[in-house]
């Protein structure tokens, strides 16, 4: 071997640790609680405890560590009092931990500040005696659709709502659409077509495969070539229950190791300023990106096929 072959391939192996060098840590999130699922099946007491028994029993041998955002007005008024509770004490019981979603999953751009604080606050109190009866307080609020206000006067009137309740915001990093192979994946087993979910799921795979390509050497822009702890943003829906067991794979065979919320949050990358105000609701690492005043780069979209059968389907 001749010394500069020698001298390439010591290159070549300092030019590859830093990537196999990252400390890779993410949490999972799951959002609106109790399912993504018809109404009619959300107000069904034993069809609403079968979706959320088989989801909490796909996870719990995984050791996710995962956090859950509730939508307690997801639960029809007559069956509240009595379902809700039962329902966030499956997810409870396998040592997740739970936040605020809002009531209804309120759009801040269609409303006002104080109807979206109202809705904060009308989803809080299934979540908080739930939590509280195992002596735990209720701490985390994510934002429905991401959306923090579209004006720089409504996005810190809401900030600052937020605070005043005690709230810690949980941002996401990995951002990634999978509510729309959801949604086209609700469709085929409504219509049986075990065919269908197969390519819809093989896709979802590929595609959290591609978004972590994009989000990984992103991310590390934001802080020196350091990988910070991400934050990935699921939903509780058919197809997580169905498919989260490979995305939990493709995250180990990645390195990452699975932390809660809040060891997340205190990676110092979340202290980050956020100047970003637009009617869009994006990745924490985006506005972080735009506020330092570099360029956006998006993440990969979903596949034509998933997106086009998405808008046939609403
Ligand atoms: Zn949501």
């Amino acid at each position: 071997m001749t010394s500069r072959l020698v001298l390439a391939m010591s290159l070549l192996c300092l030019w590859s640790a830093p990537a196999g060098a990252q400390d890779r840590a993410v949490a999972v999130t799951f959002d609106d609680l109790p399912y993504q699922a018809a109404e009619a099946v959300l107000c069904d007491p034993a069809q609403a405890m079968a979706l959320t028994a088989d989801f909490v029993a796909m996870l719990r041998p995984l050791d996710t560590r995962a956090a859950v955002f509730v939508n307690e007005g997801k639960v029809c008024e007559a069956q509240r009092a009595e379902l809700l509770p039962a329902l966030l004490n499956v997810w409870l019981e396998a040592g997740l931990d739970m936040g605020n979603h809002t009531f209804s999953h309120i759009n801040i751009h269609r409303n006002t500040v104080g109807a979206y604080l109202a809705d904060v606050d009308d989803g809080a109190p299934v979540t908080r005696s739930v939590l509280e009866a195992r002596g735990r307080p209720l701490v985390f609020f994510r934002h429905p659709y991401l959306f923090t206000g579209e004006t720089p006067e409504k996005k810190a009137a809401i900030a600052a709502g937020l605070a005043e309740r005690g709230y810690t915001i949980a941002p996401v990093t990995i951002d990634n659409n999978d509510w729309m192979f959801a949604a086209v994946y609700r469709q085929a087993e409504g219509s049986g077509d075990a065919a269908l979910k197969v390519r819809i799921g093989d896709a979802y795979v590929a595609h959290m495969t591609a978004v972590l390509d994009h989000w990984e050497p992103y991310s590390a822009e934001l802080t020196g070539g350091r990988e910070p702890a991400q934050v990935l943003l699921l939903h509780a829906n058919s197809l997580n229950r169905d498919w989260y067991p490979q995305i939990h794979a493709l995250y180990l065979a990645r390195g990452y190791r699975f932390v809660t919320l809040g060891e997340a949050l205190a990676d110092p990358v979340y202290a980050h300023g956020d100047d970003y105000v637009r009617a869009n609701g994006v990745s924490w690492l985006h506005r972080w990106t735009f506020t330092d005043g570099r360029p956006i780069r998006w993440e990969p979209d979903p596949p034509a096929w998933i997106v086009a059968a998405y808008e046939a389907v609403n």
